[in-house]
Order: structure tokens, then C-alpha cells, then sequence
């Protein structure tokens, strides 16, 4: 196995818990790898560091192992599915579909597995995890009765790491799964669904709306396929409106609210959500209860002074359409954006709205996107309920 020497001083990340090894913070190789790999990774003098995937096609030279490798990645690969799927069993027992891998937190960089019932729908990152898909899929299969395998990957994140611009088909023929979160029933069309189907990362989120949405005037702003709306509207809500710039996204929020036989009052509104919340302003159209779920404003840190201005846009114009004693729930995906900058951008919208706010709750991402302390890549999700005087 070849060996990687870091320069001096380039340990203390890695000692401290992070798992990535920078491609200038290498000294030399001894021995020859390719991409994909496993190398053992030493100090400058020579003390070990752990076992990673190489790539030098990528800033991200080594992703490393945990410390449970033993020098059989297959073995290796089994093991961290395994657990990975049964702490996800731990939080939530009755379910059966929830992010089952999430990368670096479940010690397979590179590799998110989005698990909706017997179809895994899989992301794959790292030249190491697609050098040995193969005992994933294989893992997937024998032990957990996999039907459909397949990747939907995010094309940008492949070219960086050097890996062909595709997507696969592993196994079976997936076209769309009826998945449960414990209350509410989703469609999911593979076809034409973003990300992997779902997002599964807002789920114990979504129910926390069930508390704070009892007879109240709804809106789910970035709706996507409708699971913080659905779930308002199953804690009986007096109306939900459901707004998202996608003609398909609405789509399926009409299909999920039929086949959830949901009673409330519903609105579709096929719109951007700027100019719907401006629409209501001018028209002083009030609600109880406001969600704002956009997608990241600030996908690259170059724009972060960009997206700080987004959500404090965004914000503004929902706290300036809720009523007296309502509720403002706030969520940002962006991962440059820090929990203490958010807040920070609320605070400075709800100066603006000349609302005063109290901040009720907050939280990250659901229990099956698992974070490690030492790598803030691992955690990027913000969400928070503000009581809005
Ligand atoms: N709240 C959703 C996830 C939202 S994902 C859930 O719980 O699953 C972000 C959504 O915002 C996508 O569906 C996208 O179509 C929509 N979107 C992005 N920009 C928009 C805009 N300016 N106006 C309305 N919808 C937008």
C-alpha cells in the first residue's frame, strides 16, 4: 500500500477529527496509487494517521477511513452500511425509508444512499467509493433485499472529483416508490424528481409544524413536493397554501395531498415565492404561519454576501405578512452560511419588518444526517421558529 507523508504542521486538522487530506498539504508518496485507492497516511516524521481513498485529481487528495479498517475495504464497506442503517433503526424503528449513508458522518466519504423502501437511490462523490460501488451494491442486495439500485448524482460534484459526468443503473428498474415519514405518504417519481426523490433532511422538522399549526393560516414557501404544508395540514390547519416555482413540484403536492386524504383547505400556487410574498404584501393578505425552505443562496463562498442578502430579503417579506402572535420558520440549506450568521439575518429582517421575534426552536438537519464535531462540511442545515409579535 503506498504512503502518503503530510508536510510538517499539516496534522493537527486530521488529529483534531477531519477527514480530508488537501492536495498542498502533502509532502510525497512512496509507493505508487491510484485514484480510488487506499493509502496509509503518515506525519511528516512518520507517525501513522489512518488509512483514506486517494485521488489526485481532486483538492481533496485523501478522504479518509475511520479507525475500524483493518485493511479489507469490502469487509470495511459492509460494516459502516450496517451501522450506518441500524442507528438510523435506533431513532426511527417503524420507517423504512431515510438517508441511510451520509458520507464523511457515516465514514464513507463520497457516498450518500437515499433509502425509499426497497429502492436505494444513491450519490456517489469520491473515486474510492466508485472504485468499489460494486460491494455496495453488492452489500445493498444480499443484505437488505435491495429491488431497485440506482445513482441520481449531482453532475458538478463528479467532475470534481475526476468521475464520468453519469448517472447508473444498478439494479431493477425503479420508477417511483410510495414512501411513509411515520404520518404522511409520499409519491416519489424517480423520473422527474430533484435530488435523490426526496428531502429527507427536513423530516423531524417537518414535524414540529404539527405543534404550532392547529387552526392556523398556513403558507409552505419552496414547497418542493409539499412536507411541511402536509404536515400542517394533518395537525388540522384552517388552510395551507403551497408555493414552489416548479410545475412538477406542484404537481406532486396535489398528488400527496389526495393520497393523504387531506381535508384542510389548500391553495397551489405555481409562482416564484418573492413575487407571491410581494403580492400579499401590497394586498396586506395576512397568514399564521409563514415556512421558508429556499434552496441554498450561498452555494459557493464567493457568494455568501450575496446569499446573506437573499435571506434577509426573503425574511423581510415573510415577517412583513404575519399576523399578530404568528409564526415565522426559517430554514437555510446553505452550508457557507453559519447558524450565527442566519440568526443574525433574521434579526436584521425582522428590524427592517419593524416585527419584534423570539426565537422558539432550533435545529439541523434530522437524526439520519448524522455530523462530525471536527468537519463542519457535515452539517449545513438551519432551522428555526420564531414567535413573531
Ligand atoms: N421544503 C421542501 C424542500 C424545498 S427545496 C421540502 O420540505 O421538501 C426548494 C424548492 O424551492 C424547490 O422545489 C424549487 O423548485 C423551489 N424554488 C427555488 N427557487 C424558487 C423561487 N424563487 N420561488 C419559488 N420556488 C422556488
Amino acid at each position: 500500500m503506498a504512503v502518503v507523508f503530510l508536510k510538517k504542521d499539516e496534522d493537527h486538522r486530521i488529529r483534531n477529527g477531519h477527514h480530508w487530506v488537501f492536495s498542498n498539504e502533502i509532502e510525497k508518496i512512496e509507493g505508487s496509487a491510484e485514484n480510488g485507492d487506499v493509502v496509509e497516511v503518515k506525519d511528516h516524521i512518520g507517525r501513522p494517521l489512518g488509512n483514506g481513498f486517494y485521488n489526485n485529481h481532486s483538492l481533496i487528495s485523501i478522504r479518509l477511513l475511520n479507525s475500524n479498517y483493518s485493511g479489507n475495504i469490502n469487509l470495511y464497506i459492509k460494516e459502516c452500511i450496517k451501522n450506518a442503517y441500524s442507528l438510523r433503526k435506533t431513532f426511527y424503528p417503524l420507517r423504512t425509508s431515510f438517508r441511510m449513508i451520509y458520507s464523511d458522518s457515516d465514514y464513507l466519504s463520497g457516498l450518500i444512499v437515499d433509502k425509499y423502501n426497497d429502492t436505494y437511490v444513491l450519490q456517489v462523490y469520491s473515486q474510492g467509493m466508485h472504485k468499489n460501488i460494486g460491494e455496495v451494491v453488492t452489500v445493498l442486495k444480499e443484505e437488505f433485499g435491495a429491488k431497485n439500485i440506482l445513482s441520481m448524482n449531482d453532475l458538478y460534484f463528479r467532475n470534481l472529483e475526476g468521475l464520468p459526468e453519469t448517472n447508473e443503473n444498478y439494479l431493477g428498474n425503479a420508477a417511483e416508490e410510495i414512501i411513509d415519514d411515520g404520518k404522511i405518504k409520499y409519491k416519489i417519481d424517480f423520473t422527474k424528481s430533484q435530488k435523490t426523490g426526496f428531502y429527507f433532511d427536513q423530516c423531524d422538522n417537518r414535524e414540529f409544524i404539527e405543534r404550532i399549526a392547529k387552526g392556523k393560516t398556513v403558507i409552505d414557501a419552496f414547497c418542493y413536493n409539499g412536507g411541511f404544508g402536509l404536515h400542517a395540514a394533518y395537525a388540522v390547519a384552517s388552510s395551507v397554501t403551497f408555493v414552489d416555482s416548479s410545475e412538477s413540484a406542484i404537481a406532486s403536492v396535489k398528488e400527496n395531498i389526495n393520497l393523504n386524504q387531506i381535508t384542510a383547505e389548500c391553495e397551489l400556487v405555481k409562482k416564484d415565492v418573492f413575487d407571491y410574498l410581494e403580492e400579499c404584501l401590497s394586498i396586506n393578505k395576512k397568514y399564521d404561519v409563514v415556512i421558508v425552505d429556499p434552496p441554498a443562496f450561498a452555494k459557493v463562498k464567493k457568494n455568501l454576501r450575496q446569499g446573506i442578502k437573499g435571506y434577509v430579503k426573503l425574511n423581510h417579506l415573510a415577517l412583513s405578512i404575519i399576523s399578530n402572535d404568528g409564526f415565522l420558520v426559517s430554514s437555510s440549506c446553505s452550508h457557507h452560511l453559519s447558524e450565527e450568521e442566519f440568526l443574525i439575518a433574521v434579526n436584521k429582517a425582522s428590524i427592517k419588518a419593524g416585527r419584534q421575534i423570539q426565537l422558539i426552536h432550533l435545529n439541523g438537519a434530522s437524526l439520519d444526517h448524522p455530523s462530525l464535531p471536527a468537519m463542519n462540511e457535515t452539517s449545513y442545515l438551519k432551522f428555526a421558529v420564531f414567535k413573531v409579535l
